[in-house]
């Protein structure tokens, strides 16, 4: 981090201005704003410096530049158009130790003026430490259009209403009060078209509703890996959680997206190998919700699909846990299209199977024959260990040994990795890669050739 955020209480502190052209014009605007007290040097002034010095909103030096107009500043602004001056008012204000920002020369800056977005009291600030401020600019455009005007309004609300608040003995009922009132539809448009009355009818409505806590848990799919496959749901979900239960395969850029305050629980299971034991969860996850907690139990791909959600779910049905769902993008969604491979196609496959390499007990008991049908695409999940029983069994039940196969290793992660082959090659190809990997097999593997558009497919030679 080049520069900390930081945002500066200047009301009636004393703060210099070096140069009076349109730039200096634009600085001592904000800085007015901001209530700072002013002081202005420059030979000649802009006719807007004249008029606000003219009515003692600001005061003016009309000289040269020199080093003791700093003393006693908290900051200094070099804005004239002459480098070296500028660069003479940053090593001076160093001395001082008083912050200084020299306009258009990041180097020369203790101090930089972000780009922002003024909902006041709620201030959003941008900054690229001036390595990229047309950048800045573009998303505060876009966060500026994302933030109703009325924002302002409620975060004042918000303020007048701490005290009342406080007096909700438990913390985290306070904290879901603030984030019904947050969300709270109505009151925003009553905000938004000045209604003040009934906003605070609202707000009262909201405060005598009973606040004591109910805990619920959200089971939430966190997609393959890539943090744009998570659902705008789930993000709202990981927004508002109070703790969320992950395990193993949720990428650190889903884990990211998650709240900063809440508490985050690993539960990670490697294949074969379980870290914490389902029963543990299902006790943890009821544990956390009859605390009053908002629960999110955040898993891999779809929590429906080779997740165990089911189960989850059964126990908190069971000690009558309120709870939902947020579906996911599943693996074999994901690894399919990141690697150009259709699942189903007109002139390949008709049907797909998502299989699991392991039941219950960790074996591989399947249907052989139904999966030996032609013209399907078949998906294994956590196939990796059983790759050549996998292989041997559908050969033997009559799928050619020259069916194409895909393993997609990391899927939809930067690291993805495809390694392609035959049926008959897939034992030897399973040792090429590691966990999590998918296996894909059927002819629609081929149309990769085509429709790989997201990195280049490590096929075998002879493919
Ligand atoms: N609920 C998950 C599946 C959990 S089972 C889902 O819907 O995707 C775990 C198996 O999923 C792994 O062994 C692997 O076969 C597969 N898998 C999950 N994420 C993967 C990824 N990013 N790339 C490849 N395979 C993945």
């Amino acid at each position: 981090m080049d520069f900390l955020p930081l945002f500066c209480q200047l009301q009636h502190k004393p703060v210099l201005i070096v140069g009076g052209g349109e730039v200096a014009v634009r600085k001592a605007r904000l800085l007015l704003d901001a209530k700072a007290r002013v002081t202005i040097n420059a030979p000649h002034l802009e006719h807007q410096l004249m008029s606000w010095a003219e009515q003692g909103l600001l005061t003016v030096c009309a000289a040269d530049f020199h080093p003791e107009l700093l003393d006693g500043k908290w900051l200094v602004i070099a804005a004239t158009d002459n480098p070296e001056v500028n660069h003479q008012i940053f090593s001076e204000a160093s001395l001082r130790q008083t912050f200084c920002n020299v306009v258009d020369s990041p180097a020369h800056c203790s101090a930089i003026m972000p780009a922002i977005i003024d909902r006041s009291p709620l201030m959003v600030a941008i900054s690229s430490a001036g390595a990229a401020p047309v950048l800045s600019r573009q998303l505060r455009e876009k966060i500026e259009a994302m933030l109703p005007q009325h924002l302002g309004q409620l975060a004042t609300l918000a303020g007048r209403l701490r005290e009342r608040v406080k007096l909700i003995p438990d913390k985290l009922a306070r904290r879901h009060f603030w984030e019904r009132l947050f969300r709270h539809e109505r009151l925003a448009r009553q905000l938004a078209r000045g209604q003040q009355q009934a906003a605070e009818e609202s707000i009262n409505a909201l405060l005598n509703e009973p606040q004591q806590s109910k805990g619920c848990v959200t089971l939430v799919g966190a997609g393959p890996g890539d943090a744009g496959l998570l659902t705008l749901n789930g993000l709202q979900q990981l927004q508002q959680a109070d703790v969320v239960v992950y395990d193993r395969l949720v990428s650190d850029d889903v884990l990211s997206l998650i709240r900063r305050d809440a508490e985050q629980i690993f539960v990670g299971k490697e294949a074969g190998r379980h870290c914490v034991p389902q029963q543990a969860i299902n006790q943890l996850l009821l544990d956390q919700a009859r605390q009053g907690k908002q629960v999110v139990r955040l898993k891999g791909g779809d929590p429906f699909i080779f997740g165990r959600g089911g189960e989850e779910l059964e126990t908190l049905a069971e000690a009558g846990i309120p709870f939902s769902v947020v579906p996911g993008i599943t693996a074999a969604s994901g690894c399919a299209a990141y690697s150009g491979i259709p699942l189903t196609h007109r002139d390949h496959a008709q049907r797909v199977q998502f299989i699991t390499g392991h039941d219950k007990e960790g074996n591989i008991a399947q249907e052989w024959s139904a999966l030996a049908a032609p013209r399907q695409t078949l998906v294994f999940y956590m196939g990796l260990a059983h790759a050549g029983r996998i292989q041997d069994e559908l050969q033997t039940h009559g799928l050619p040994g020259h069916t194409p196969v895909a393993l997609v290793e990391q899927g939809t992660h930067l690291q993805q990795r495809v390694v392609r082959g035959e049926l008959q090659q897939l034992a030897q190809l399973a040792t090429q890669v590691g966990s999590p990997s998918l296996i894909i097999i059927g002819s629609v593997v081929t149309l990769a050739d085509k429709l790989d558009w997201y990195g280049e497919a490590n096929t075998l030679a002879g493919m």
